[in-house]
C-alpha cells in the first residue's frame, strides 16, 4: 500500500511502513534528501501512521486510517503527539531565551501547510537557523508524560540547520532515552551534520525522483499541461518543489533565456562582455537552482537540435514550439561534436551541485560550448 500524498518513493515507503507493521520503530531516524524528493512528507505520514487508532495492516504495509480521531488531528497537525521543529530568521533578540510569540505562530503556519502539502516549503522566509532555544523546548516537552496515546514524534527539518552548539545540545536529546518517542530529522546532505548525530540514527536515503514519475506528479497534482510538465521535470534533477517553481516561473521563459545565451556566445568576437552580462542579469551568484535549470535546458534543447541532425525533420522533439530555429540551429552545426556540448553542460551540473559559483561555471560552460561549436563552422 502507499501513502497517499506521497509521490513515488515505493523503496523508502515499504521500509518505513515495515518498521511499523513489525513494531521495529527507530528512536532516531534521518531521512536524506531533498524536501523535494518527498522528505518531509514522508515524515509527516510517518508521524501521522504510527499515531493512527485502526491503521490498515497488510502484511508489511501499513497506512494510517485517515478517519480516527487521531488522523483527525493529524490531518492538520494539530496533534500533541506530532510537532516539528524549522529554522527561524535570525534577528535582534538572537540571545532571548524565549521563543517570540510572533515566531510561534509562524511555525503553526508552517506546520499548518505542511500538513495540507508534504511538499511546501520547510523554512520561513528568511529563516536560516535552528535555534538552541527550539532545542531546550523540545528536550522540555519530551521530559512530560504523554497526554495522548500513540508515539511522540519530533521531526527536525533540515537538521543542517543547527549551529555546532545546538547539534551539541540536541545530541544530548538523542542520547536520553525518551519512552514511545521517535526523532526523525531530515537533510539533503549527510556530510553537513555532525558524525556523532548520524551515528545515532537509522539513516535512510530518501533518492531523486525519477523524470517519468515527477512528470505524472506535475499533471496530476499541479494540472499542468503534458508538455510543460516534462520539460520541467527534465529541468528539476528529481525534486518536485523545483519543478513547481520552474513552472511558476515560466519554464518556457527559463528555457529562452538559456537559448539566448548560447546564441550571444556564438557571436562574433566582441561576445565577451555581452555574455558576461547575459550570464549575470540570468543568474545569481549563489543561484544552483536556477543554474541547473538553464544547463538543463540547454541540454534538452540541444538533444532536440542533435535529433534533427540525425532524424530530419520528423522526429519528435521535447522543445516543440521551437521546430524553426531548431532546425536552423541543426543546420548550421550539424557537423559539431554534439557529444563534447553534453559532457559540457553535465559537468557544469556536477559543478553546482560542489556548490562552485554558479555565475563562473556557467561563463566556463558557455565558452567551451562555443568552441565545440565555432570548430564545425570551420
Ligand atoms: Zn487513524
Amino acid at each position: 500500500m502507499q501513502w497517499p500524498g506521497i509521490i513515488g518513493q515505493h523503496a523508502v515507503q515499504e521500509i518505513l511502513q515495515r518498521c511499523i507493521a513489525q513494531q521495529r520503530i527507530p528512536q532516531a531516524l534521518l531521512l536524506v534528501g531533498n524536501d523535494g524528493f518527498g522528505t518531509m512528507a514522508l515524515a509527516i505520514e510517518f508521524a501521522r501512521t504510527v499515531n493512527c487508532y485502526s491503521p490498515v495492516i497488510d502484511g508489511h504495509s501499513v497506512i494510517a486510517c485517515g478517519s480516527c480521531q487521531s488522523c483527525t488531528q493529524a490531518r492538520t497537525l494539530q496533534h500533541p503527539n506530532i510537532s516539528i521543529v524549522s529554522a527561524l530568521p535570525t534577528g535582534k533578540l538572537d540571545a532571548s531565551d524565549e521563543l517570540r510569540k510572533e515566531w510561534v505562530d509562524a511555525l503553526y503556519g508552517l506546520a499548518h501547510d505542511l500538513a495540507l502539502n508534504g511538499y511546501s516549503p520547510t523554512r520561513m522566509e528568511g529563516a536560516n537557523e535552528i535555534r538552541i532555544v527550539q532545542i531546550r523546548e523540545l528536550n522540555r516537552q519530551l521530559s512530560f508524560s504523554m497526554t495522548q496515546r500513540g508515539r511522540r514524534v519530533a521531526i527536525i527539518a533540515n537538521a543542517d540547520d543547527m549551529n555546532v552548539s545546538t547539534a551539541n545540545a540536541f545530541l544530548k536529546t538523542l542520547e536520553e532515552p525518551h519512552a514511545d518517542t521517535t526523532i526523525i530529522m531530515t537533510c539533503s546532505r549527510r556530510d553537513r551534520l555532525l558524525p556523532t548525530i548520524i551515528s545515532r540514527c537509522q539513516v535512510i536515503t530518501v533518492p531523486a525522483l525519477d523524470e517519468s514519475t515527477l512528470a505524472d506528479a506535475l499533471m496530476q497534482r499541479g494540472s499542468h499541461a503534458p508538455d510543460e510538465a516534462r520539460i520541467a521535470a527534465s529541468m528539476a534533477q528529481g525534486d518536485y518543489i523545483s519543478a513547481e517553481a520552474f513552472l511558476a516561473e515560466d519554464v518556457r521563459q527559463i528555457r529562452d533565456s538559456a537559448v539566448n545565451l548560447l546564441r550571444t556566445s556564438l557571436r562574433g568576437k566582441d561576445f565577451r562582455p555581452a555574455l558576461t552580462a547575459a550570464v549575470h542579469e540570468l543568474i545569481g551568484q549563489r543561484d544552483r537552482q536556477r543554474c541547473l535549470a538553464v544547463t538543463n535546458a540547454l541540454l534538452l534543447w540541444l538533444r532536440d537540435a542533435y535529433a534533427i541532425v540525425q532524424g530530419g525533420r520528423r522526429v519528435h522533439l521535447l522543445n516543440a514550439d521551437q521546430q524553426e530555429p531548431l532546425e536552423r540551429f541543426a543546420s548550421s552545426f550539424a557537423r559539431a561534436d554534439f557529444d563534447a556540448a553534453y559532457r559540457s553542460l553535465e559537468r557544469a551540473a556536477a559543478d553546482v551541485d560542489r556548490f562552485m559559483p554558479t555565475q563562473l561555471v556557467m561563463l566556463t560552460t558557455m565558452m567551451e560550448l562555443r568552441s565545440v561549436f565555432l570548430q564545425a563552422r570551420r
